[in-house]
């Protein structure tokens, strides 16, 4: 190699050495006739020192080395003089006393600092990715992203788990979003889709007796982009025949625990990981994905409310719905505006309205609770010994505020749901160091769209209900309970898995409830109910998505700060151009013709 040695390598015993380093310059100090430069590899920085009494050639091709210039320097490692050390530097204890040096090439001045953590606008940073990714959080980013990956790897290899790739260009699976599609240049009005998942091609894996099967998989999907979405990303897509659900999970629990023990030990993870219902998850929380790093339950309300002669409540119901709320610690302090920004948020999300109730006063116990402390729109309506009793339910302590929703169970719980994730990030009331995992388990198979007045699958078509549900999937689809499980951490959604289906009758059945004639179980699912025909062992899996777990791991809030390359907000790609146009020629061949007049 042109080099001996990386820049991040060398220590105070390696002084007396030769070696020769090659990299970038990173930075450039001229101390009167003597010239430092910190030239930088991946590996990290070497302080070289340029003598011209010493080497006075080396010294002089350092005169002209400019920022991100590509040089090479061989010297002798010098332990820096005492007190000269830099603590904060790996090898800070030495430096190279440079005798040869030559330049590999020049660079122009780069539109940011490459040597420095500054905030550069993200567009300029993904049009020069190449020059972002020499950043080092960019580069500790990657190195992360690899370890992850290799530790997965490495960890079901050693389980007998085969890696085998799938097609990226392959039929539409429908899997809930939008296919990116691929005209067919030999077939004119054909398309090839791009997978949404690898969902069907692993079961058919599972039929072809891998029984242990993953793949670093990506996965695409045209939506429109929210934050933390990207158009491809990556799962470790997992399968395994003759497993049940707690298999799945436990492995999950076992390769996250270890990884993240192995490589991030800073972090603070809680084990074993909880198991929540999804309904228990919707009653608590209000939200499938709940954020366990603090508390901030949702307490039903409904018996005390009935009870109480405040209409909103009672009404609420009567009516069948719910009353349900939570207590805010130290939001008692809110101002008027920030109050009613809330409760515009309520409404924002559904709710007819937002019952508030600030504790205010010097933060104690309830049982000093007056009239005095109490600010309500409501206050009008419950005694103090209500809100008392409303506090003691809902653990609030004088100091604190009680978010209150009334009305169908649904939204009050997403509503409350999103106001407690809000509000949990507004105080910073989760530690970034802490990873709380958990397992939502029991979802139901389907839910019912009331727009389009037809069934959905909760997961996809291909998860099984659970034993004892299966006589309730044409008559009562809303009763049955899937075999399905999603992992969640911190607030956020990080992979879903379920038992498949294994057997074609049953597959058929369910596919009848989400409404598909057998014209289109054979053009979109034949290939796999037929596979079912042929002794298709029980099978199950898991796919947990890489991009966010990275994010979480390194403390990034942004998904494209954990990507090489990824797409903007608006799916596109500044370095490239894409998506871009075609030439003519290019179309003719697919047989395309541009038509805008549709859009
Ligand atoms: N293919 C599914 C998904 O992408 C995961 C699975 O069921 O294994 O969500």
């Amino acid at each position: 190699m042109l080099k001996t040695t990386s820049c991040g390598s060398l220590r105070s015993e390696d002084a007396g050495r030769s070696v020769t380093l090659a990299g970038w310059v990173h930075r450039r100090r001229d101390h009167g006739s003597l010239i430092f430069i910190d030239i930088r590899d991946r590996d990290g920085l070497t302080q070289v020192v340029f003598n011209p009494e010493v080497a006075p050639d080396a010294h002089a091709v350092a005169e002209s080395f400019r920022g991100e210039w590509v040089i090479r320097v061989t010297g002798e490692v010098q332990a820096r003089p005492q007190g000269t050390e830099n603590t904060g530097m790996s090898t800070g204890d030495i430096e190279v006393i440079a005798a040869e040096a030559d330049v590999l090439n020049e660079s122009l001045t780069p539109p940011f600092y490459i040597n420095e953590e500054t905030d550069v606008d993200e567009l300029l940073r993904m049009r020069y990715r190449y020059l972002d990714l020499r950043r080092s959080s960019m580069r500790d980013t990657m190195i992360l992203r690899h370890k992850v990956v290799k530790f997965m790897r490495d960890f079901l290899d050693e389980r007998g788990f085969l890696e085998i790739e799938t097609p990226i260009l392959i039929k539409s699976t429908p899997e809930g979003a939008r296919d990116y599609l691929v005209p067919s240049r030999q077939y004119p009005g054909s398309f090839y889709a791009l997978p949404q998942s690898p969902q069907q091609l692993k079961q058919l894996l599972m039929v072809a007796g891998v029984e242990k099967y993953f793949q670093i998989a990506r996965c695409f999907r045209d939506e429109d982009l929210r934050t933390n979405r990207q158009p491809e990303f990556t799962q470790l897509d997992l399968e395994m025949s003759f497993v049940e659900e707690e298999d799945i999970l436990s492995l999950t629990e076992q390769l996250y625990t270890e990884m993240i023990e192995t490589l991030t030990p800073e972090k603070k993870l809680t084990k074993p990981f909880p198991r929540l219902t999804y309904r228990e998850a919707m009653d608590k929380y209000g939200s499938d994905k709940p954020d366990l790093r603090y508390g901030m339950e949702l307490e039903d309300l409904s018996d005390f409310a009935r009870k109480s002669d405040f209409r909103v409540f009672t009404s609420a119901v009567q009516n069948g719905g719910v009353v349900k709320g939570f207590a805010a610690p130290g939001l008692a302090s809110y101002s008027r505006r920030q109050t009613d920004a809330l409760i515009q948020f309520a409404r924002d999300r559904g709710a007819t309205g937002l019952v508030t109730i600030a504790l205010q006063g010097e933060p104690g116990s309830l049982e000093e609770l007056t009239e005095d402390n109490i600010r309500s729109a409501a206050s009008r309506f419950l005694s103090v010994e209500q809100v008392r009793e409303i506090g003691e339910r809902t653990n609030a302590a004088i100091g604190d505020m009680i978010l209150i929703v009334a009305g169908p169970e649904k939204t009050t719980n997403l509503v409350l749901g999103e106001l407690r994730h809000e509000l949990g990030q507004r105080l910073e009331l989760a530690d970034p160091d802490e990873i709380k995992f958990a397992f939502v388990v029991d979802f139901p198979l389907f839910e019912h769209d009331e727009e389009r007045e037809a069934w959905d699958a909760v997961h996809h078509a291909f998860t099984s209900p659970k034993p004892g549900y299966e006589q309730y999937i044409e008559s009562d689809p809303g009763k049955v309970l899937a075999n399905c499980y999603d992992l969640v951490g911190n607030g956020e959604e990080l992979g879903s898995g379920s038992i498949r289906v294994h057997n074609r009758a049953l597959q058929e059945r369910i596919f009848k409830v989400l409404g598909y004639d057998e014209e289109q179980v054979e053009e979109r699912f034949g290939q796999l109910v037929h596979a079912f025909e042929y002794g298709a062992p029980p099978h199950g899996g898991i796919a947990p998505g890489i991009d966010r777990l990275i994010m979480m791991l390194a403390n990034r809030d942004n998904i494209r700060d954990v990507i090489a390359f990824p797409k903007t907000q608006n799916g596109t790609d500044p370095l490239f151009g894409a998506p871009g146009k075609v030439d003519v020629a290019q179309l003719d061949e697919l047989g395309l013709k541009l038509d805008f007049a549709k859009s």
